[in-house]
């Protein structure tokens, strides 16, 4: 592209297409690690997920995951691959627990997501009603949300991991269960996620979606999924609000 007409033309459909995406959406449902905040920020994930792996090793466990299973650097996977085999005993409930634990430890070196308090306040206070549909434990979320004093922007609409780990997204469970505590169609609210994960899930429950992708790696792998509108960071999401309240 040569023309400065042909370069600003789609960054001005872009920004229609936002501006329509936000101003139509009453219900807000936000996945919690990535647009809210990077909870692993100062406690890697990958670490999480090796741990993991050791404590099955360590209880002869070895087995129950494969070669490809083990080099997985997603704790949330390891925990999902061994539901698989044994759901609903004891080793997936212990296993959860510690996650959630990890979870809650990683919370005081979490990062804020850039203007996502002031976006989350401006959403609230133009009368939007908010949600947190997450795969992370919802007691690790109340205590992150309590740190930065949201928590009255969400309660109680916090869904996140329970012991049904097949219930995960991509699974649409927890944005369905949001849509209807909130009495919400599905058409009013929007879902704003940073994983193929959440898209999936979003279009599952028939729920329009943005995507948030910190990083061009993130942003591909959203676009591979089908995800069309993205976001590199929630700035504009917040301009959009603010000239529209
Ligand atoms: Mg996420």
């Amino acid at each position: 592209m040569t023309s400065d007409t042909k370069q600003t033309e789609p960054a001005a459909q872009e920004t229609e297409n936002l501006r329509e995406l936000i101003t139509r959406a009453r219900y807000v449902l936000f996945d919690f690690d990535g647009p809210i905040c990077r909870l692993f920020a100062g406690h890697k994930a990958e670490l999480i997920a090796e741990g993991q792996v050791r404590w099955l090793e360590q209880r002869g466990l070895h087995g129950l995951l494969t070669e490809v299973e083990r080099q997985v650097p997603d704790p949330h996977e390891v925990l999902r691959a061994v539901d698989r085999r044994h759901a609903g005993s004891d080793l997936v409930a212990e296993l959860e627990e510690r996650l959630t634990q990890q979870e809650l430890r990683a919370v005081p070196s979490a990062l804020p997501t850039p203007y996502a308090d002031p976006l989350i306040r401006t959403w609230t206070a133009v009368g939007s009603r908010l949600s947190i549909t997450t795969n992370n434990s919802p007691r690790a979320v109340r205590e992150y949300l309590a740190t930065r004093g949201l928590e009255e922007c969400f309660l109680p609409h916090i869904y996140g991991r329970t012991q049904d780990l097949h219930l995960l997204k991509p699974h649409p469970h927890c944005l369905n269960r949001a849509l209807n505590a909130l009495g919400a169609d599905a058409e009013s609210a929007l879902m704003i996620g940073d994983t193929p994960s959440d898209f999936q899930a979003a279009e599952r429950a028939g729920v329009p979606f943005l995507g948030y992708a910190r990083n061009a790696r993130k942003e591909k792998l959203l676009r591979a999924s089908g995800a069309e509108h993205i976001v590199n960071s929630l700035e504009p999401v917040l301009k959009v609000l603010r000239n529209q309240a």
